[in-house]
């Protein structure tokens, strides 16, 4: 049997296994402790425990899945972007962005992604396969040890890099736990987004587990025809439906959502769009609040999308618009464009 990669299991896991070694239940808190508070990636580096059962460690887990391929920094050194290789080959990405104080962390969920939106790069490569939890734990821990480093850390942590973390619902919400473990990372859950295509159950099952993590969905049209053609998840979850269990979600959680809408030039940068964004945003209407936010971002060039970004001044009227309708929205900057930061923008290169 190959070793398990140690942060595919859970503190219950680990405790059966070390029991049937003959070990006791401190020693899983000192493993514990030592992968996820001391940040160790090497058996060798717990010389807290014996000798013996360092050994074993060694031989029956693995301290990484992830081979680091390539790792580039944007010219203001703000942000630093890595193209992890799985052990079978398929490629990972995780970026970290830094703002003032933020470090925000950008993970991936999947190699590749099923969804097929055009505009994305991770799309367009088509879907490889799922990670595990212990791979996405695995991006978090390799930025964290980073940081500590330099004796910073990680603030927030987006799902917003390769796959769609709600076609591989447990493995995420597993590693978000895994990370959110008091004894261990202890990484408050409100400091991850979770942002999904739209995949209607999913967000329903999210909605009824009541978990305090920030949800972001990515709209990036108002109306069926345009989004089916930007994204065919569209087809099967049409904007009414979303928008329902959008406002579901907002009334039993009492959250607001995040509404993701990357601006192509001439596309979905209309004031028409802006306008029906606005009217069909109202449902989430409570005591004269919209309990939402629009983060709009300017398009990434991606290699099979033949459009542009839209210029500042049609980006500076569409917000203008959805403003005037008294919905909360703001520009997200496009970090690290000169490192292809977008979603998959280095692994589908390759
Ligand atoms: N699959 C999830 C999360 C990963 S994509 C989702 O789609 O929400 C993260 C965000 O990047 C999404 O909002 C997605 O629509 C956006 N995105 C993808 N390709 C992009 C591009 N070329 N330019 C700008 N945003 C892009
Ligand atoms: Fe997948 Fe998100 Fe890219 Fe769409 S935008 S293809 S859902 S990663």
């Amino acid at each position: 049997m190959k070793p398990a990669l140690i942060y595919d299991l859970g503190q219950p896991e680990l405790a059966e296994i070390l029991t049937s070694w003959g070990e006791s239940t401190y020693r899983v808190k000192q493993l514990w402790q030592g992968v996820y508070l001391q940040l160790w990636d090497s058996p060798e580096l717990f010389t807290n425990l014996p000798l013996g059962l360092r050994q074993k460690l060694a031989e029956a887990f693995r301290f990484s899945h992830l081979q680091t391929e390539t790792t580039l920094s944007s010219r203001d050194r703000e942000t630093v972007k890595t193209l992890f290789r799985l052990p079978d080959n398929q490629p990972v990405e995780a970026v970290l962005m830094r703002y003032e104080r933020r470090r925000t962390l950008c993970i991936s969920t999947q190699a590749g992604c099923a969804m097929g939106c055009v505009f994305c790069a991770t799309g367009q490569m088509g879907f490889r396969r799922n990670l595990t939890s212990g791979e996405i734990v695995e991006q978090v821990l390799y930025y964290a040890r980073r940081l500590h480093q330099k004796s910073e850390q990680v603030t927030n942590v987006v799902v917003m890099g390769m796959g769609e973390p709600f076609h591989n619902y447990d493995a995420t919400l597993a590693a978000i736990d895994r990370l959110n473990e008091r004894d261990g990372f202890n990484f408050g859950a409100r400091r991850f987004t979770i942002s999904t295509a739209g995949l209607v159950p999913a967000i329903r099952r999210f909605t009824a587990e009541k978990r305090q993590i920030n949800l972001a969905v990515s709209l990036h049209a108002a109306d069926d025809e345009l989004r089916s053609s930007l994204m065919p998840v569209n087809r099967k979850y049409p904007i009414s439906e979303l928008l329902e269990a959008c406002r579901e979600y907002v009334e039993q959680t009492g959250r607001r959502i995040s509404f993701e809408w990357a601006l192509i030039q001439g596309v979905n940068d209309t004031i028409e769009q802006a306008r029906k964004l606005s009217e069909r945003l109202q449902i989430l209407k409570r005591q004269g609040t919209v309990l939402c936010h629009v983060n709009v971002i300017l398009l990434n060039p991606s290699p099979h999308y033949n459009q542009q970004a839209s210029s500042h001044e049609r980006a500076d009227a569409f917000l203008a618009e959805i403003r005037r309708h008294g919905i909360p929205c703001s520009v997200r900057l496009r970090r690290g464009i000169d490192i292809q930061a977008g979603c998959g923008q280095l692994a589908g290169q390759l």
